[in-house]
């Protein structure tokens, strides 16, 4: 074959990496399940590089390369499982096939084990940045092999984004860390755009701008520290006239949030690592308070207490600082949803032994990704002096940016709550950094009502670590060494 790789899976995601790496000038074998998806590609696109038509798996594999290089962009789930095993009952050993779609990494670890039972590589891939990044140049989480990374990665590093002349891809780690790592960078992406969309909601009821006005708070916030591709693309959603009635698009679009899954992956495999995503978690149960729309119909009128007026709750702030309160608790949160998603990240890499480099991922999401930000070169910058940090609040930049921004963060959250504004991301990342700080948790009272209930025994702070003590409770109350 004279390919160098070939895509199957020519929806839109597929068709547009095709074209990507075509354009960068390989030669990309294409298959699609039902051949009219290939022909409309080679019709509209085939200009723009050299493509390889092919109709059955036979004649796709038999078009690449060796060692073949296979990238599947075909609905996650059981779709995938039957385009890997038509490819490789067709592959030879050495051979590699990609994943680049959303799978669970979990699906990928298993999938990964049995291809190289099989001597073939397996790749998962996260891909980032939806259809115009995956044109125009994605962020790119591949994980697998070192020795597949070799042959692979100068190809996926051609067609991502590039930052500064570096490209956001990078190999990530063995079998499910890349779909692991791009799980975790959608739950950061549903954290973000659960905090925006509080700032937005607190100027919209609180100060009572309508969408145009807030539409400028996002563009001129797009010039401080918060520049960000979701800050920017806020800005033009809330400026957009509907076509129908010229009333602002977002007056007219229902509130209920929908999800595809990655963001509630997220948060389920960081409960099952004992991680606390609690920016993630809000963003994922914001999304779906909003879309239970039967329940909101029924509980829509319940009592709010009494609320102080606006002019009493802003307790002699103006506009215009309480507009930089909101900037600065958003700025602060964000922090927060960051730190936590790197911690579910080192946590699943640790569980998993994947030495995952979280300067590695603070360097490929600076471009091409939907959470792409100016703040993420501040992340590189904090990996790359402490690749060990504790947590990303403790570098000294986002710390004395959190300190800054504290009595406004504490302002912007008591505002919304005395107002009955709901701002469960602004509020919870609040709790979360005060827990964090906290000299003492009540987890001692915990730890007290779980050995008296159930014996579960505890520590002394005089004791040295790891003793265990428990009450005799219902014998007279001694304490007993466990
Ligand atoms: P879809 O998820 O809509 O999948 C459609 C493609 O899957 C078609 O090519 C279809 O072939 C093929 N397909 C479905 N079932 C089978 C099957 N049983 N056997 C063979 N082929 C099958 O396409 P997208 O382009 O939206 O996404 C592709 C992947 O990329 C998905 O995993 C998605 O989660 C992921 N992704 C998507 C992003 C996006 O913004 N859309 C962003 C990042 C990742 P046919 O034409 O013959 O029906």
């Amino acid at each position: 074959g004279r390919a160098q790789i070939g895509v199957t899976g020519l929806a839109v995601m597929g068709s547009n990496l095709a074209r990507n790496l075509a354009r960068h000038g390989h030669t990309v074998a294409l298959h699609n399940r039902h051949a009219d998806k290939t022909d409309r590609l080679i019709a509209e696109h085939g200009a723009e590089g050299d493509f390889v038509r092919t109709e059955s798996i036979e004649e796709f594999v038999a078009a690449l390369q060796k060692p073949r290089r296979a990238l599947i962009m075909v609905k996650a789930g059981e779709p995938t499982d039957q385009v890997i095993e038509q490819l490789a009952a067709a592959m030879e050993p050495g051979d590699i096939i990609i994943d680049g779609g959303n799978a669970l990494f979990t699906d990928t670890i298993r999938r990964e084990h049995a291809l190289r039972e099989r001597g073939l590589h397996f790749v998962g891939a996260g891909v980032s940045g939806g259809e115009v990044g995956a044109l125009e140049g994605p962020s790119i989480m591949p994980g697998g092999s070192v020795e597949s990374y070799k042959s692979l990665g100068p190809l996926l590093e051609s067609i991502a984004a590039q930052v500064d002349g570096t490209p956001c891809c990078t190999h990530i780690g063995p079998d499910g860390s890349g779909h692991f790592v791009k799980m975790v960078h959608n739950g950061i992406e549903y954290s973000d755009m659960q905090l925006i969309g509080e700032a937005y909601d607190l100027m919209r009821r609180v100060l009572g701008f309508d969408a145009g006005r807030i539409a400028q708070v996002f563009r001129d916030w797009n010039d401080t520290e918060l520049e960000s591709y979701l800050v920017e693309i806020t800005a033009e959603v809330l400026d957009k006239a509907d076509p129908q009635t010229g009333a602002p698009l977002v007056d007219v679009i229902v509130d209920a949030a929908e999800q595809k899954g990655t963001g509630r992956w997220t948060v389920k495999a960081a409960l099952d690592l004992g991680v606390p995503v609690t920016g993630i978690a809000e963003a994922v149960f914001a999304r779906a308070l909003s879309g239970a729309r039967a329940q909101r119909a029924a509980t829509k009128g319940l009592a709010g207490g009494t609320l102080p007026t606006v002019a009493e709750a802003l307790a002699g702030r103006g506009e215009a600082e309480f507009i930089e309160d909101i900037r600065r608790a958003l700025y602060a949160s964000k922090v927060i949803a960051y730190a936590q998603g790197f911690d579910e990240i080192k946590a699943g890499s640790d569980e998993h032994g994947w030495g995952v480099k979280p300067v590695d991922l603070a360097t490929i999401w600076r471009g091409g990704c939907i959470i792409r930000a100016r703040f993420l070169d501040r992340i590189r910058e904090a990996y790359t002096s402490d690749p060990d940090l504790p947590s990303l609040v403790l570098d000294p930049f986002f710390r004395s940016a959190i300190e800054e921004g504290l009595d406004s963060w504490r302002r912007v959250v008591a505002t919304a709550v005395r107002l009955g504004v709901p701002a469960p991301g602004f509020s919870s990342s609040l709790a979360y950094y005060d827990g964090l700080r906290a000299e003492r948790l009540p987890a001692a009272l915990t730890q007290g009502q779980r050995d008296y209930f159930g014996a579960h025994t505890y520590e002394r702070v005089d004791a040295s670590e790891g003793k265990k003590f428990h009450i005799l409770w219902s014998e007279g109350g001694a304490e007993v060494e466990a």
